[in-house]
């Protein structure tokens, strides 16, 4: 699957918000959105009051980017959302929130989604004790996602977790990290995740 190879902290400028996209140096005072929070390119300072439709715009690419993906996916992913019962916008936040790369960013197994991704990728992440090498993997209440028995992967994660150590996993996350588990105990709600987006501009953005 096709992914944005651009430089991260471009996204963050050019959205006007932090993305955390690269995991601990986001919270250090080399964040680049930190040091020129304007958009990037010659007229970035100079950007004119967004229309309606660039609000609804804006936000849709911000969700799409702190997750990782691509348009066409994102859109299927509206579109599942929508076919289920209950509020669209809540609904696509929790398939997003349990993609297998987010869980494993949000265990703290990896210090960034993009990170997650790619370890997911290299065969370090079991789904109930079998291999699961893709990281938009639904992962259902009561999957346990666990580690390669490799010691290369148990390093690996044991090592992001050291990194991750200040970041509490979210308590719809059983995490061990002693047996480098992560279940996840529940479907997130709506308060439980955070991210700065305002969902329902990205649901009427689609419902036009
Ligand atoms: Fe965005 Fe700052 Fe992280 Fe770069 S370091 S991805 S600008 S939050």
């Amino acid at each position: 699957m096709a992914r944005y190879l651009g430089p991260a902290c471009r996204l963050c400028r050019a959205e006007g918000a932090k993305l955390f996209l690269k995991g601990p140096r986001c919270n250090t005072p080399k964040c680049a959105f930190e040091r020129r929070s304007t958009p990037p390119g010659m007229h970035g300072r100079g950007r004119q009051k967004p229309t309606e439709y660039g609000r609804q715009l804006r936000e849709k690419q911000k969700l799409r980017r702190i997750y990782g993906i691509l348009e066409k996916q994102f859109r299927l992913y509206f579109e599942r959302a929508a076919r289920k019962k209950g509020i669209t916008g809540d609904t696509l936040l929790a398939l997003l929130e349990t993609r297998l790369d987010n869980i494993v960013y949000r265990a703290g197994f990896a210090s960034s989604r993009q990170l997650a991704r790619q370890i997911v990728r290299h065969s370090h992440i079991t789904v109930n004790g079998r291999m699961v090498n893709i990281p938009s993997y639904q992962v259902r209440a009561n999957d346990v996602i666990g580690v390669a028995g490799r010691e290369a992967s148990r390093a690996l994660v044991k090592a992001q977790l050291e990194l991750t150590a200040g970041t509490p996993a979210p308590e719809w996350l059983a995490v061990n990290k002693d047996e480098l588990t992560a279940t996840l105990a529940r479907i997130p709600e709506r308060n439980d995740i955070q991210v700065p987006v305002n969902v329902s501009l990205v649901v009427e953005l689609y419902s036009k």
